[in-house]
């Protein structure tokens, strides 16, 4: 390729040579940075991306030239340096510059042993990588004289060709070799699943050896300072005595201790010096790297070597102790701690992970729709859930769907798997909610109830009691038990959640509607409840029975005796939050029960509801007929209830006001938020306000109290947002609910999205489930344009999102672009969304 600029087709690694980690690739680039360090890094000259695509290509750059850069006689390595490390590459050939002269003179300088070895292992990489000849006939040769000589006969006779003896011609067929294996179809496919583009290219590094055999001490091995798993500063690694490269972390058992220890020789006592230096090099690493590097090395007859350093792998628990570490010695500032974890890897702290170690035998796939692993037994109905629970043994239910009838044996599952269902359905809201981990819309199961078995794809069938296990994080459900790993937050998740909170811009609530998740949010540092979903206080078996003859009431006076006994359970309910919040904002949603999840759906849960409300039973079978619905979600739920039935939200206000003036007595002022769900037109705000003003008034009289209150609308069908500059006339806040909106906007039923919704992911035709990551096209649209029509009416409204969606990084970059005051998701979500926040504002 003809070039204006001079192309330089290799560079030596000096500090000042113009290598870049989009030129030369990463590990070039950081031999450069320790060189600047001043660490004992060996002569190194790198090939740009281009020369190695030349090379792959048969034209060869000068290698005589090339080898100019090193001493005469010098042993290389060649190692690949691809942009990022994790897309691979060939693996690094030693040792080049072997040659039956070199034998014979290191077996003079270095030993007989030391130069079998050598020359040795260089054959076998040169049989294997270049002749591509089978490793397997080499790999049993030993280093010895007659291993050798075996080995070279072995190369003539495969290749019909003398083993090179010039290190010019060994060189160039070792980078041909590492050229074309980057540019093979299974390279290219492999790197490109880790993410790495279709044209990446690879550089080379051409290093002089060091020799970790030889005389004195030499040897060589990795060092790291921190535990890779918790990232506590810990020395580790291996030192291997008469060993290259990598060969100590290959065999363990002959590999010496780092650090000092009762149980043998250590580096520390046999070569304290070379243990000093490199701690040394962690430190100056560490504080001008601004990172934990594991240190490749080799000592040379007791000189120290350091041939690479690469970040410590470690794990996401590590990387935010390492972060928190390095800002609090003021290595690194509070931001830049923040922007080394990915928002979504917090779920990994915050839960039961499954250990990435584990083999699992996977029975069934299905929506991840709450993080986190788990392992039980099977059990098939909420009730089994409670009787194992009680028995002290874990379980995982599985449910066709579940409806609040199961909230119980929800409460006490580890985690919870479902046949049917999407993001939004109740089993992932409520297991979202409850921190559970939980697989939904798992269509490829066959789920008997009444035999309680499980029947997979495969066709393999599970009973109860046996035990089985899910990873709610990627939506694989799998035989018998894995293992686990411990959710973790210590106070340096604490000191790093506070950065997060201190650095971001837009508000945090959370959904909430129990004192224990008002409390797990304050903890989290939530700033208020953004949604409080009062239908979900009746969950509970007993509340659900009130709840229900409140909704089976036929005459007015039948509804006020229910509504009479729910009450001052709301009016507790309230206090409770109020008080729990000490002042912070309470938004509470005014009830929005989709009638289906408060009707029982079989023969069993009526004869129940027929003994619980004293009815005959077909009387009970008689009424959920005429209540059933052919499309619940859009049936009789929310406002609609309100406007048809006022006495239930009268009842609801009268709860909140009460509750208020007891919450205001005892503590902080409390402004109640009253948010109205399912709102599609301006009359349904104003028939419901005018109401609750009514109730304002009569609680504030027969209490001789004053308070105020916030009326808000829930943007939630697409008609709402459209009239967005309508409805917000009577609301203070608007708070968009992008489950509904998603489901109306598409006209897709968030409780049977599971159906299509992996075909349409697999097809493209949703980029991802709209359900878990916002529409921003079209969803976000309708987002975009309520926000500015109500914005045109009453500018400073306060614009916020409750929906699920509330706790996707994507969706809140989305939202914060637009100007949104806060968003509202699950507890646990919470910190995934102060760090996103924080990042973005950084
Ligand atoms: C919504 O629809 O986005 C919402 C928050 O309400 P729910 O999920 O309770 O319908
Ligand atoms: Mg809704």
């Amino acid at each position: 390729m003809q070039k204006h600029t001079k192309f330089e087709p290799f560079t030596e690694v000096t500090p000042t040579s113009p290598i870049a980690a989009d030129s030369h690739g990463g590990r070039a680039k950081c031999l450069q940075r320790l060189v600047r360090l001043e660490l004992p890094v060996p002569a190194t000259v790198a090939l740009p991306f281009e020369t190695v695509h030349n090379i792959a290509k048969g034209h060869f750059p000068d290698t005589e030239r090339l080898l100019g850069y090193f001493k005469e006689g010098t042993l290389l390595s060649v190692r690949p340096s691809s942009e990022d490390p994790d897309w691979g590459g060939p693996g690094a050939v030693l040792n080049i510059g072997m040659t039956d002269r070199r034998h014979l003179e290191l077996s003079q300088t270095h030993g007989e042993d030391a130069a079998h070895s050598l020359y040795l292992r260089f054959i076998q990489a040169y049989a294997v990588h270049v002749a591509r000849l089978d490793a397997d006939d080499f790999d049993a040769m030993s280093p010895s004289a007659e291993g050798v000589k075996a080995a070279l006969a072995l190369f003539e006779e495969e290749t019909e060709e003398q083993f090179p003896q010039d290190p010019a011609r060994q060189l160039t067929q070792v980078m041909r070799s590492m050229a074309r294996a980057w540019e093979g179809t299974t390279a290219r496919l492999l790197r490109q699943a880790r993410g790495a583009p279709a044209d990446a290219g690879l550089g080379l590094v051409v290093q002089e050896m060091a020799l970790g055999v030889g005389p004195g001490e030499s040897g060589s091995g990795v060092i790291r300072f921190i535990d890779q798993a918790t990232g506590e500063a810990r020395i580790n690694g291996r030192y291997r005595r008469q060993s290259l490269n990598r060969d100590a972390l290959r065999k363990s058992d002959e590999a010496m201790y780092l650090v000092k220890d009762p149980r043998g020789a250590s580096l520390q006592e046999e070569a304290p010096e070379a243990f000093k230096r490199l701690n040394r090099y962690a430190d100056i690493c560490r504080s001008r790297l601004r990172e934990e590097m594991e240190i490749e090395f080799t000592i040379e007859n007791g000189k120290l070597r350091v041939l690479d350093a690469v970040r410590t792998q470690r794990s996401t628990r590590a990387t935010l102790k390492v972060a928190v570490s390095l800002a609090e010695e003021g290595i690194i500032s509070r931001d830049d701690a923040l922007l080394r974890l990915p928002p979504r890897a917090l779920n990994e702290l915050l839960h039961h992970q499954v250990d990435p170690a584990a083999k699992r035998d996977v029975i069934a796939r299905g929506i991840a729709a709450s993080p986190g692993g788990a392992t039980g037994k099977l059990v098939f109905s909420g009730q089994a859930a409670q009787q194992c629970a009680a028995r002290g043994e874990p379980c995982i239910l599985v449910r066709r769907e579940t409806t609040p009838e199961d909230i119980r044996g929800m409460h006490v599952a580890e985690g919870i798997l479902t046949e049917r269902g999407g993001m939004t359905s109740h089993a992932a809201v409520i297991a979202r909610g409850l921190g559970l981990p939980c697989i939904v819309g798992a269509s490829g199961l066959r789920l008997s109830v009444q035999r309680k078995t499980l029947q997979t794809a495969d066709g393999r069938v599970f009973g109860e009691d046996d035990i089985i296990s899910i990873d709610g994080s990627a939506g694989e459900a799998m035989a018998g038990a894995v293992p686990l790993l411990e959710p973790f937050f210590d106070d340096d998740f604490e000191t790093f959640l506070g950065w997060a909170r201190e650095a971001g811009d837009v508000g945090i609530r959370v959904n909430a509607d129990s004192p224990e998740d008002a409390r797990l949010a304050l903890d989290f540092g939530a700033q208020g409840i953004g949604l409080c979903r009062t239908e979900h206080m009746f969950f509970e078996p007993e509340r659900m029975a009130v709840m229900r003859g409140m909704i089976f009431a036929e005459t007015e006076d039948d509804r006020s005796a229910a509504l009479e006994q729910l009450l001052p359970m709301q009016r507790e309910d309230f206090t409770a939050l109020f008080e729990i919040m000490s002042g912070r904002p309470v938004c509470i949603r005014l009830f929005d029960p989709p009638l289906h999840e408060f009707l029982p759906s079989d023969r069993e849960g009526m004869r129940q509801m027929a003994e619980a409300l004293d009815l005959p039973l077909s009387d009970v079978i008689h009424r959920v007929d005429s209540l059933s619905e052919f499309n619940p979600m859009l049936g009789m739920r929310g406002v609609r209830l309100g406007v048809t039935m006022p006495q239930i939200y009268d009842m609801q206000a009268r709860a909140i006001f009460e509750a208020t003036v007891q919450a205001s007595k005892a503590g902080d002022p409390v402004v109640p938020e009253i948010m109205i769900p399912l709102v599609s037109a301006r009359r349904e705000v104003e028939l419901v306000k005018t109401r609750i003003d009514a109730v304002a008034a009569a609680v504030r009289n027969e209490t001789q109290t004053e308070f105020t209150y916030r009326l808000g609308v829930m943007v939630e069908t697409p008609r709402a947002a459209l009239r967005a500059a309508d409805i917000v006339q009577h609301s203070a806040f608007l708070s968009f609910g992008t489950n509904d909106l998603t489901q109306m906007t598409y006209g897709l039923s968030r409780d049977d999205a599971d159906r299509f919704m992996g075909d349409y992911v697999r097809q493209g035709v949703y980029p991802e489930d709209p359900f878990h990551t916002l529409d921003v096209e079209g969803v976000g649209e309708l987002l975009l344009l309520g926000a500015e029509r109500a914005r045109s009416q009453v500018p400073d409204v306060t614009l916020s999102v409750c929906g699920e969606h509330g706790g996707d990084p994507e969706t809140i970059a989305f939202v914060r672009q637009a100007g949104f005051n806060y968003v509202s998701c699950s507890p646990y979500r919470v910190p995934v969304a102060q760090l996103a926040i924080a990042q973005l504002a950084i």
